[in-house]
């Protein structure tokens, strides 16, 4: 059975008080309303990951970091490292990040290292993959997402593959308001899992959660997670309010 993840996406918001408030109040929203059989991981910025993972374990859920660098250790100021990151006790990393490729020009092999080292480290990827406005308007989408996957996965054996999570973020609904059609958001995760068990077989591509990022809010979330091949989503700005964040944890049917 494919876990049913929901992921909170902090960003760069927060001073260090209210990130501490917002923890609480995601830890007394489960309390209330439970999570059902969802995994829920908070990845929050490096400063508060300490402050956050406490919070996490002593109320049943996980943070994650929103990066890593894509070097082992040495003379990278301002970095930080896969191996910081697990001695942290943190348990995921998203990588991929369409404002990370955008930004900071982390291009797939830039990211595809950065999964390697996670792995390396017992950090569980959220592997995001998704395509821009022009690309799905000249109807590259499917190809641009296909090269995501290969160049940045495809090199993982079997068992390593298993571990990772992955995030379908059309980079035209992230921040934006725009949400995929379900339709829509169902046809890219079949596709995905298409390509992988073509790559892995179906035991692999039926274990591996795809979730769905992109304005998904406690409104959407329940119609978007009814599909077949979403088993979860990424979510950003609908993740700084405990209430919506916990509504969207316990959108599925
Ligand atoms: C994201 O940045 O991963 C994301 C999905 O953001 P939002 O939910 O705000 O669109």
């Amino acid at each position: 059975m494919r876990k049913r993840i929901v992921a909170g996406n902090w960003k760069m918001n927060k001073d260090f008080q209210d990130a501490e408030d917002l923890m609480f109040e995601i830890a007394d929203e489960l309390a209330d309303k439970g999570s059902g059989e969802t995994e829920v991981i908070v990845c929050t910025p490096y400063v508060y990951l300490e402050m956050s993972s406490d919070i996490a374990a002593e109320n049943g859920f996980m943070v994650g970091a929103q990066n890593l660098s894509q070097w082992e250790s040495g003379a990278y100021t301002g970095e930080i490292s896969a191996s910081m990151i697990h001695s942290m006790g943190i348990s995921h990393c998203i990588l991929g990040h369409s404002e990370r490729r955008s930004y900071f020009g982390e291009n797939d092999k830039i990211i595809s290292a950065k999964v390697d080292l996670a792995l390396k480290n017992n950090i569980i990827p959220i592997y995001c993959c998704g395509e821009v406005l022009a690309e799905r308007q000249a109807e590259k989408h499917f190809d641009i997402v296909r090269t995501q996957i290969t160049e940045a996965l495809f090199h993982l054996g079997k068992e390593a593959v298993s571990e990772v999570i992955i995030a379908y973020e059309p980079v035209w609904a992230i921040g934006t308001g725009v949400t995929a059609t379900s339709a829509q958001a169902q046809e890219m995760h079949a596709f995905i899992r298409s390509l992988l068990t073509e790559k892995y077989g179906s035991d692999v591509s039926e274990e591996i959660s795809i979730l769905y990022g992109g304005s998904c809010n406690a409104k959407n979330a329940a119609e978007l997670f009814a599909n077949p091949d979403v088993d979860g989503g990424l979510i950003g700005g609908a993740s700084l309010i405990a209430a919506d964040f916990v509504t969207i944890v316990n959108s599925f049917r």
